[in-house]
Formats: C-alpha cells, structure tokens, sequence
C-alpha cells in the first residue's frame, strides 16, 4: 500500500465561516437555500465549524452518518481499498462489491434467488425500483402521500408533495399516490380488477422527510397480502430507515413482511455515497436483464468497502441495542420534560420526530444550533433527530439539557411571525 502525505490545500483555508458562505452563495447553485455553517471536521457525534464551534450532531447528514464522523474503522476501511483498487468498470467484478451483496442477502435473509444492483445514492435505488417495477408490464404504481423517494425523475414521480414535482412535470406517468395508512383506499387500488394493472406499491416503513410517520400497525402486512394476492410488487424504500437506523437492520422486518424490492443508500456506506435496490426472490429478480440498467460508479470498491466497515462496526459495537436503547432515552427525556410545546415523539430507534403543539419547529431548530446542537425541522411542527447509531446516553442527555432552553427561546413573543 503506497503511504501519501502530501495534503491537497483548500483555497483561503484560514478564512472563516461568513467567508466560505460568500463563496458558498457565489459559486453554488441555490437549491439548498443559504446553509447554516460551514462545518470543516468531525469526530465520533460531533461537528466543528469554520469558526471552532463545537455541536452535537443529531442529524448525522440526515441518517447518513451511521458511525458518526471519521470513524477509525471506516477511514481504515477507505484508504486500505482506495490505496489498493479504487475503481473498476462494471466489465469486472471487485471483491469488496461481491462481499457487499452476499452479506446484505444475508442481513436481509433473502430467500433463493435474490440479487443485488448498486448504485450511488437513494434516488437512484429507488429509480433501479421503478424500473424494476415497469417489467411487470403492468402500468400503474401505487405510493403514499407525504412519501419521499428522492429527486431524480423516476424517484420524483414517485415522490408526494407537489412542491417539489410540480415544476418538473411531466413525470414519468402511471403513479397514483394513496392517502397515508388508509386501508380502505389500499384495498379499493389493490382487489379485483384495479389490482391487475398495478405493477408495484411502494412505501416507506417511517415516513423520513414526511415528518417520520411510521406506518400504522398492520398496514404493511395488509400491503403485503394485497399485493401478493393481486400479484404486484411490494417495494420498502428502506433509503432513510435501513442499516440500523431504527434499532433493527430494516424497519420493514418488525412488521413480519417481506417485501420484493428493497431500497437503501444514506447509512449504508456511513457517509460515503452508495445505493443499492436488492430483489428478493426469482421473480423481482430475474425482470432487470442483461443490459437494462446500469451505472458507472456502482458498485465501485470504495463505496462498497465502506458499506462492509459500516455494517461491521454496527454488528460488532452492538449498535442496533444501542440505538434502540439511546433512542428510547430520548423518547423519555423528550416527552419527560413536560414543556407546553412538545405533544410527543415518534418514530423507531434514532428516527425520531420531536412533535410540537405550534409550527414553530424551524425556530427551535436555529435556537438550538445556537446551543450546539445539530437537528432540523422536517416538518413545520416538527424536528427530527436522526443522529449517529454511536450516540451515547451521556451525549443524549447533553441534548435534553440543551432542549428546553431552545423550546423556550421558540415559545418566547417576537414578531408573531411563528404562528
Ligand atoms: N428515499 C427516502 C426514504 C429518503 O429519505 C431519501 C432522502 O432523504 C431518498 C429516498 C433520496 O435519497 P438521496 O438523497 O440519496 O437521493
């Protein structure tokens, strides 16, 4: 392995925060609006920014940061299979992407038959889904309003709010979104007549980027049942929700299913870009063929070698305890403090929706960014938490120190704009 040293600068390294964000502004395409720091390194559940503040990260780069920042295992794990093989063409087959399919079949107790396909990030998995689900033959698939499934065209068309498909229509047609948990409209799309057309029903376990709603008891197995009996697919886009993040490997398993398709990316490379859309079974796996799908980067060695390192370090640190076990403190310590402006917490393991009694998540999100703490507003009324698996109970509880100050700086008369 060749040893470098030699460490590439970054332009106006000394410069602080206001700085890069004029940079950041006058070189950046805007869709991300004007961000909140500039952060420049990280350490386990911490972040530090340009200016050497220190913040506890509960976000994660939202459910990405599965290990939290420059975990020793997974920068051994980079700079071992980068300094040995970065990257091969898909006309070759790397180890790392080999040992990373065999072991997801593994996590995900795959039945005969099932495969893997990689690709580099969430939308994308969920683009190898659709078309997957295109093959049936059958034109229409059903997702449910307040999913999210990522912003490429295919995983936009799949997406529910309209603010973010709107402006790009049309978009790949035959999608009809069903209202969140309705068995009743499940049914009416799913028996008779209606269900032959439908090629793929596609949900999410815990609705992410919806406010992390998690699907009421029952729904997916009701889903599954109906779609089996209607001989249509059953997608979960574990994107969010996958790879530890609710304190079990997949959200989906807790509800006894299991489903044709599933998608992943965010936590599985904890931090390095990877997606993947595994096939469970012959027949979801056998209507992608030789040809019909492809991507330069996936299953790059890198990629994949980080995934390994991730699900490694969450299986020997016991970290699915671990987050179900955190996740339930701050449940308690959330719901515990008895502040007028919280209603509750949902949500499973470290996805966590912090449920307000206002619209006034995003001020609590900035007060408590003042703080040092890092969440953010997934909704008007509410924060979502979705921090590193490798939390621990003291850094939760420097969290509930910090919360009520923030609820309170929110809750306090301003300009009246919070309501
Ligand atoms: N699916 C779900 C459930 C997500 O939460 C997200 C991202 O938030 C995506 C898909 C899209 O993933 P990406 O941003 O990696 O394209």
């Amino acid at each position: 392995m060749t040893q470098h040293s030699e460490v590439l600068p970054v332009t106006g390294g000394d410069l602080v925060s206001d700085d890069w964000l004029q940079r950041y502004t006058a070189a950046i395409m805007p869709t991300y609006g004007v961000p909140q720091r500039v952060l420049v390194r990280g350490d386990g559940a911490y972040v530090w920014d340009a200016d050497g503040r220190r913040y506890l990260d509960l976000l994660g780069g939202i459910a990405t940061n599965a290990l939290g920042h420059a975990h020793p295992t997974l920068v051994g794990a980079v700079t071992a299979q980068l300094s040995t093989l970065g990257h091969v063409s898909n006309f070759f087959a790397s180890a790392p992407q080999v040992a990373l399919a065999e072991r997801l079949l593994q996590l995900l107790a795959a039945p005969a038959g099932s495969k893997v396909f990689f690709g580099n990030s969430g939308a994308e998995a969920n683009e190898g889904a659709f078309k997957v689900a295109r093959r049936t033959g059958r034109p229409t698939i059903l997702a449910l309003e307040g999913g999210f499934h990522g912003r490429t065209l295919g995983a936009l068309a799949l997406t529910h709010k309209p603010a973010y498909r709107e402006p790009f229509e049309p978009l790949p047609g035959g999608v009809v979104h069903l209202p969140f948990g309705d068995l009743g409209a499940l049914e009416a799309a799913l028996v008779g007549d209606a269900g032959q057309h439908v090629a793929a029903l596609v949900v999410e376990a815990v609705q992410g980027e919806g406010g992390v709603r998690p699907l009421p008891p029952g729904y997916l197995a009701a889903a599954r049942r109906l779609t089996t009996a209607a001989g249509a697919l059953l997608v979960v886009d574990e994107v969010q929700t996958g790879v530890g993040r609710t304190g079990a490997w997949f959200a989906h398993t807790r509800h006894g299913v299991v489903p044709d398709v599933v998608t992943l990316a965010k936590g599985l490379g904890g931090g390095v870009p990877i997606g993947a859309v595994v096939t469970l079974g012959e027949r979801a796996s056998t209507l992608l063929g030789a040809g019909q799908h492809g991507s330069t980067f996936g299953g790059n060695p890198v990629s994949a070698a980080a995934a390994l390192a991730t699900l490694h370090v969450i299986e020997r640190d016991d970290l699915l305890r671990q987050a179900t076990e955190v996740g339930a403190h701050l449940v308690r310590g959330v719901e515990g403090l008895g502040h007028p402006l919280v209603q509750g917490v949902r949500g499973e393991g470290l996805l966590l929706g912090i449920q307000l009694t206002r619209p006034v998540a995003a001020q609590v999100v900035v007060a408590a960014l003042e703080a040092g703490v890092v969440m953010n507003a997934v909704a008007p009324e509410v924060v979502r938490l979705a921090p590193p698996l490798v939390l621990t109970h003291q850094q939760a509880d420097e969290f509930l120190a910090v919360l009520p100050h923030a609820l309170d700086v929110a809750t306090a008369p301003t300009d009246g704009r919070d309501d």
